[in-house]
């Protein structure tokens, strides 16, 4: 190991923000590398070289060409020195995979040979970690698309003169998105038939690359300690609980952090006004211009619920749907910024056509007015039907916008009710993902709001907390040492 039990990381990932993302896991592979090269441990990010990377125009140098076992030869690896500092960021190429317009697919659907592409991705990752002699204690790998790669080390580095010392991570970001394939896509998988079987590669017969990582992973992590025993059940499990209980042993939790730079009501550029723990005022005055930008035409004093989601059943966007008039009915206006389900979409235009003034919605992706709705709504609502950590809650919690939330997941683990604990409470939480129980929360809340005492008090707890990337990290730290010690 490192000299001062600092274990080294590679971290392979198929996003990162801003180069390359779709969800949460490119957030992630920004803010954790960098977090854990802070804390002084060597990292090396790998991330693909999309056509979105290039796109970029980033600075970025040839350091290896390499062979790759079962691919070919003459495969470039580049860094760009500076794009992830202090951590430091490798691009694999190969255009014929990585220079399209989508990360995962295009206008028809997935890629059909996604399973080639990452399969190459993971393998070509070894063989530039004994190339390049680069310090790999751990190799933590990501979601479906590198899930191989603790495969590989174990199937063929076993007895590497380097790597076999190498212990690998696997982290579950989305148990949703598995990567499964016909059984007859095995040799695509670089794996030889030996681990086609139940307890290896195999599911039903076919092939499924998440199971791969939960497999060979020396340990497995998700990102909040509460979804990390919900996946454990046949609800949350996605068919694969049975495995993760048996993995239990090396199973655990770890909440993502927020970037504490980007949302900070403090400095936030997009905000009309800045505001903080001890000088709420200006929290007012992003509320009164969100109301002008909407088009709001009811008392500002109304409560203002925000939501900014993927509209989909699984954030409960339906369940907003269905209680709208009884959400409406406690007094609230809504501001919702999102896009996804075009029958869900279209559900919250009709919405706001009805309740004109008192509904305003937004269809798209608006990182801007993300920010702005967090700093001018009053509430937050978050009604998931499953959810690994969660980001939103965690914003509004900093932006003194108090979340009501449905327990699950990383909702349940950063909100706390004051029916369980008024002196802790920093939110309001329900647990069946039903209509009524979404209703009876949030009316819940909005009496609190009336009481500006207590709001007040509410409002300072998720103010007071550090939810930053550093005490995640540490956790990630301490993980490693485990496995690396
Ligand atoms: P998931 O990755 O499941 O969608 P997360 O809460 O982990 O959910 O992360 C979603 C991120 O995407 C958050 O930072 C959220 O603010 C952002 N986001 C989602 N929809 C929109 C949108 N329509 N406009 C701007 N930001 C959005």
């Amino acid at each position: 190991m490192t000299p001062g039990n600092t274990p080294s990381i590679v971290f392979a990932t198929s996003e990162l923000v801003p180069l390359a993302t779709s969800g949460g896991l490119g957030d992630v592979s920004r803010s954790l590398p960098r977090a854990l090269a802070a804390l002084g441990h060597p990292v090396s990010v790998f991330l693909p070289y999309y056509q979105s990377v290039r796109r970029r125009g980033i600075e970025a140098h040839h350091v290896a060409t390499l062979s790759v076992p079962g691919h070919g030869s003459g495969f470039r690896i580049f860094q760009a020195p500076g794009a992830l500092a202090p951590a430091e960021l490798f691009l694999v190429e190969h255009d014929h995979y990585f220079d399209r317009p989508g990360l995962y697919g295009g206008g028809g659907g997935e890629y059909a040979d996604n399973l080639e592409r990452y399969a190459f991705f993971c393998r070509t990752i070894l063989e530039a970690i004994a190339a390049l002699d680069l310090p790999a204690d751990i190799v933590h790998a990501n979601d479906w698309h590198t899930a191989l790669l603790p495969a590989y080390l174990r199937v063929y580095f076993r007895d590497h003169s380097k790597l076999g010392a190498s212990r690998s991570v696997f982290t579950i970001h989305n148990l949703a998105f598995q990567g499964r394939h016909a059984g007859t896509r095995l040799a695509a998988t670089g794996l030889p038939a030996s681990e086609f079987h139940i307890g290896g590669v195999e599911y039903y017969s076919g092939v499924n690359l998440m199971k791969a990582g939960i497999v060979y992973a020396d340990a497995v992590t998700t990102v909040s300690p509460r979804y990390a025993q919900e996946i454990r059940t046949p609800e949350f499990g996605e068919g694969l609980d049975g495995l993760l209980r048996a993995r239990s042993d090396a199973l655990s939790g770890i909440l993502n952090g927020i970037d504490a730079d980007a949302w900070n009501p403090e400095t936030d550029p997009h905000l009309p006004a800045r505001y903080g723990r001890d000088a709420i005022a200006g929290k007012r005055a992003c509320k009164e211009a969100l109301f002008a930008e909407l088009g709001l035409r009811v008392p500002l004093d109304t409560p203002l619920v925000g939501m900014v989601t993927r509209m989909t059943r699984q954030k409960g966007s339906d369940l907003v749907l269905e209680a709208s008039a009884e959400i409406l009915g406690l007094g609230v206006a809504l501001a919702v910024l999102g896009s996804g389900d075009p029958d869900l979409e279209q559900g919250f235009r009709y919405l706001a056509d009805w309740y004109g003034g008192r509904v305003a919605i937004r269809i798209g992706y608006d990182e801007a007015l993300s920010h702005r709705i967090e700093g001018g709504s009053d509430l937050f609502l978050m009604p998931s039907r499953y959810e690994p950590c969660g980001l939103n809650q965690m914003y509004s919690l900093r932006y003194g916008t108090v979340p009501v939330v449905r327990a699950t997941g990383g909702l349940d683990d950063t909100g706390r009710d004051p029916a369980a604990d008024s002196a802790a409470a920093n939110g309001f939480k329900f647990r069946p993902p039903f209509r009524g129980d979404l209703v009876a929360a949030l009316g819940r809340a909005v009496g609190a709001y009336w009481n500006p005492g207590g709001w007040d008090a509410l409002r300072r707890t998720g103010m007071g907390e550090d939810l930053s990337w550093s005490v995640s990290a540490r956790k990630y730290v301490e993980l490693y040492r485990r496995l690396a010690g």
